[in-house]
């Protein structure tokens, strides 16, 4: 399944179910109402990333971190986007 992060902005795709060689994601199989475990981890670029800071190191990627908890996505504290902390509704999924 893969649904658009508000967070982050981007496509998050979880593989659920039976299949192979791919991180796999318990999913309780409602499109209305999912939930899916463990959390979903994301580093992606974020408008800093890659860029040298003043003291000559690279900006670490930004991090998405939520659980999609019945139907809403949890944003835990360690995601560096604006939705960090905050529960929000879960967009459309596409399975
Ligand atoms: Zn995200």
């Amino acid at each position: 399944m893969a649904f658009h992060c508000p967070g982050c902005g981007e496509q998050h795709s979880c593989t659920v179910g039976e299949g192979s060689g791919r991180p796999r994601w318990g999913w309780n199989g409602d499109l209305d109402r999912p939930t899916l475990t463990p959390s979903v981890l994301v580093t992606y670029n974020g408008p800093d990333a890659g860029k040298l800071d003043e003291d000559g190191f690279r900006a670490p990627p930004a991090i998405c971190h939520s659980f999609v908890i019945d139907g809403q996505i949890r944003f835990l504290t360690d995601s560096t986007h604006a939705l960090a902390g905050q529960t929000v509704d879960l967009p459309e999924i596409s399975a």
